[in-house]
């Protein structure tokens, strides 16, 4: 997910594993020798990693990593680096050490497949509203959270400062909107494999609304703020 420099030529390096969820380990002399990590420790690049934990000890001995996919391997602009960048911080904040994810790991490597220049808003659409779900963050997108009636067809409504979605007469000063073709479409995001949205048009304002409220819940409850949501904001613009 991320590579911080350590000393002489070591890096520490955060990775998702699919056995033991988020682990951090030590990549002697990465930053110098090619050779054992070649271009493996770029963020987002599924892996089969060795690595020996030691007793007592926090940080794995990262020894090899093999590449398996690399995002690298498909041209790279800046909206496409962008919603990679998105991904590792939205997971490096969220994912807890030593806590294995299945669903997660799945989710992430479902949308990296789908992450292509000049077509990345529908993968980071889904991704941003899937791992809200996943860490038990979302609330019903039929029902309002406070009165308990269907939203039927109608828009729905949330606030920064508060869990839910509500109807059009619970709504606080403040709150924003969230169209009800954006809300019918969290309902087949939620009912549907990535691949099923993979032939529609989505341009940037799409779902942006969905978006933006998936990422509110996200950063209320980590309780800081996204740097890459923030910068995906404004590409959309
Ligand atoms: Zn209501």
């Amino acid at each position: 997910m991320r590579t911080w420099p350590m000393h002489e030529a070591d890096q520490i390096v955060s990775l998702f594993t699919r056995a033991q969820g988020r682990i951090k380990g030590v990549a002697k002399s990465a930053a110098k020798s090619r050779r054992r990590f070649g271009g493996a420790l770029e963020p987002m690049t599924w892996v089969t990693a060795s690595y020996v934990e030691k007793p007592r000890q926090e940080l794995v001995r990262l020894d090899a990593c093999e590449v398996i996919v690399s995002p690298l391997s498909d041209p790279v602009d800046y909206p496409r680096a962008a919603a990679l960048e998105f991904y590792a911080e939205v997971l490096e904040e969220t994912l807890p050490d030593h806590d294995p994810h299945d669903a997660v790991f799945r989710l992430l490597l479902a949308v990296l497949g789908q992450t292509r220049t000049s077509r990345i808003w529908m993968p980071v659409t889904y991704f941003s509203l899937w791992m809200t779900r996943l860490l038990g963050w979302m609330p019903s997108v039929t029902h309002c959270t406070v009165c308990g009636e269907a939203f039927a067809d109608e828009a729905a409504w949330f606030h920064a400062q508060t869990d839910g979605l509500v109807c059009a007469r619970e709504k606080r000063a403040g709150s924003r909107i969230l169209s009800a073709e954006s809300l019918a479409l969290a309902r087949r995001i939620f009912a549907s494999p990535i691949p099923a949205f993979e032939q529609e048009e989505w341009p940037p304002s799409r779902a942006a609304d969905l978006r933006r409220f998936a990422t509110q819940s996200l950063e209320r409850h980590l309780e800081r703020r996204l740097h890459a949501a923030a910068a995906l904001v404004k590409l959309a613009q």
